[in-house]
C-alpha cells in the first residue's frame, strides 16, 4: 500500500463530537476550494515529511481503550485506490474509523461502507447542487451527479454522519443555505461553519470578513427546517433548531 500520511494528531476532544480520535491527513485533492485551510496538503504534498504507517498504528495501539476512533481527512482520502486497506488496518486496532470526503467519489464511499470499514462519515457539501455554482467553490469542474449519489449513498447507509458546509459571503448566502438544506431534507446532522481568512489557497481570501456569528446561528435557523439538527461549528453544544 502507498497511502502517505502527511499529518497525525494523536487525540483531540473537538474534532468528532462525543470522542476523543486521532486525526490523520492524506495528501492531494480533487478541488481548489479558495477557503481551502490545507493547501500544503492540496498543492505541496511532496514538500511535507511523510509519517511512517508504522508509527501511527504504534500510537492507536498504545492509546487502545483510551481513544475511541481514528479520523482520516485530507485532502480528499477517497483519492486513494488502496484506501480500504489502509481503513482495515485501523479497524483491526479496534478503534472506530470516521472519513471526511467532499463527496467526489460515490463509488468508493459505497465500497467502503458495504465493506463495514466506516464508522462514521463527514461529507461537506460545498454549494447549491448546480453546476456552475459547485464548480465556482470547488474551484474546479466536478460532477455534481457524484454529489448527490454520495449525499444518497450516505443518507441510507445506516452510519452514523453529518453533512457540512462552509461559508463566507461572497460565495455563499442565507438563501443558497437554505437551498443545501433542501437537498440533505431529513439529514440527521448538518453543520454551518464559517471559514477562516488564515492560510486559504486564494491568498484573496484573506482579505475577507467572515459572517458574524450570529448571522450563521440565523442561517442554522433556516437549515434546521429541513434537518434534524442543525449548529454553527463551535456551537454543538446548543441546540438551535429541531425539526421536532
Ligand atoms: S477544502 Fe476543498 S480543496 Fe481543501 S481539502 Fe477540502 S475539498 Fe480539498
Amino acid at each position: 500500500m502507498n497511502i502517505p500520511i502527511k499529518g497525525f494528531i494523536e487525540n483531540s476532544l473537538l474534532e468528532w463530537e462525543g470522542k476523543i480520535a486521532s486525526i490523520i491527513f492524506l495528501p492531494t485533492c480533487n478541488f481548489l476550494c479558495h477557503y481551502c485551510h490545507a493547501p500544503h496538503l492540496v498543492q505541496t504534498p511532496n514538500k511535507l515529511e511523510s509519517i511512517p504507517l508504522e508509527s501511527v498504528t504504534k500510537k492507536l495501539q498504545q492509546s487502545f481503550g483510551w481513544i475511541d476512533g481514528v479520523v482520516v481527512s485530507g485532502g480528499e482520502p477517497t483519492m486513494y485506490k488502496e484506501l480500504g486497506e489502509l481503513l482495515k488496518i485501523f479497524k483491526d486496532i479496534g478503534v472506530l474509523v470516521r472519513l471526511d470526503t467532499n463527496g467526489t467519489n460515490p463509488y468508493a464511499l459505497k465500497d467502503l461502507i458495504e465493506k463495514d470499514l466506516l464508522d462514521c462519515i463527514a461529507m461537506d457539501v460545498k454549494a447549491p447542487l448546480r453546476k456552475n455554482k459547485y464548480e465556482e467553490i470547488a474551484g474546479t469542474p466536478c460532477n455534481v451527479e457524484d454529489i448527490v449519489n454520495s449525499i444518497h449513498i450516505i443518507m441510507e447507509s445506516g452510519i452514523e454522519y453529518e453533512f457540512r458546509t462552509t461559508v463566507c459571503p461572497s460565495q455563499l448566502d442565507q438563501y443558497d443555505i437554505e437551498d443545501i438544506s433542501m437537498s440533505i431534507r431529513g439529514a440527521e446532522r448538518y453543520i454551518i461553519q464559517s471559514f477562516k481568512p488564515n492560510h486559504c489557497l486564494n491568498t484573496d481570501m484573506l482579505n475577507e470578513k467572515p459572517y458574524s456569528f450570529e448571522m450563521l446561528r440565523e442561517f442554522a435557523m433556516v437549515a434546521g427546517k429541513y434537518v434534524n439538527y442543525c449548529c454553527v461549528r463551535g456551537d454543538e453544544g446548543k441546540v438551535l433548531s429541531r425539526n421536532w
